[in-house]
């Protein structure tokens, strides 16, 4: 049975002391109940080296909000897989919708990212996603499949293993209009259904798929009840504790 995951993606919120405060409560609040789902916060850079000490020894993991694909240099600004690995993170979210929207990121960077990360040790948390246009021109799964091919191009069955899949649908993101459960559940089966085309039954069978767009406590238990969502990944609602931990607990 595959275990349910939920992330939390900062976004660019939180400056250092409000980090602090957050992962502290966020703390408090699983410490002392029975948890049963892999949760995952992905603060801002600038926050991830406190983020790690103070997470450590709890069953909260540390992720990065997006990476480069080189190894060090000639990149101002960037960050690097072995940074954010020094720094204590196990995952990185990739390929989000703001990203490709925002600031130009292609399939074929992405799938760098995907394939650096991967070489570093750090899981990726790889986002695809249709945009309403596309939904109602009834491609969503064409623009699916294309997503998922690419960034996921040259990823070996080893590799696949280590790659978390969050299916986020733009329109759905930071806007209040979630997927219905059943919209979400079609597109999380056709992904596997493309995983197992691409892998094997097995690597399907046992893939992460997360939906993110919208989640919140009130909606989370009818997402995650569904087959195919194994879990969320959260913005506006991940940065409360108390709604984060309403979701972790519908998990
Ligand atoms: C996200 O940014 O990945 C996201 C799903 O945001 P929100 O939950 O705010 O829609």
């Amino acid at each position: 049975m595959r275990k349910k995951v939920i992330a939390g993606n900062w976004k660019m919120n939180n400056d250092l002391s409000q980090s602090v405060n957050l992962i502290s409560e966020i703390k408090n609040a699983v410490a002392g109940n029975a948890v049963n789902a892999e949760i995952i916060v992905c603060p801002p850079f600038i926050s991830l080296e406190t983020a790690s000490a103070l997470v450590k020894g709890t069953n909260i993991k540390l992720g990065a909000q997006n990476m480069y694909f080189e190894e060090n240099g000639a990149y101002t600004g960037e960050i690097s897989a072995s940074m954010l690995k020094s720094v204590g993170c196990d995952y990185v979210i990739l390929g989000h919708s703001e990203r490709r929207a925002i600031f130009g990121e292609t399939d074929e960077i992405i799938n760098k990212k995907n394939k650096k990360a991967l070489s570093a040790d750090l899981l990726p948390i790889f986002c695809v996603g249709e945009t309403l246009e596309q939904r109602e021109n009834d491609i969503t799964k064409k623009v699916i499949e294309d997503q998922v091919r690419k960034g996921l191009s040259g990823i070996s069955e080893e590799e696949i293993k280590s790659i978390i899949i969050a299916y986020e649908p733009v329109w759905a993101i930071g806007t209040g209009k979630t997927a219905t459960p059943q919209q979400a559940q079609d597109v999380h089966e056709f992904i596997r259904n493309l995983i197992k085309e691409m892998y094997s039954s097995k690597i399907a069978e046992n893939i992460i798929i997360q939906y993110g767009g919208s989640v919140k406590p009130d909606n989370a238990e009818t997402l995650l009840s569904q087959p195919d969502i194994d879990g969320a990944l959260v913005g506006g609602a991940c940065l409360k504790a108390d709604s984060f931990f309403e979701i972790i607990k519908s998990a």
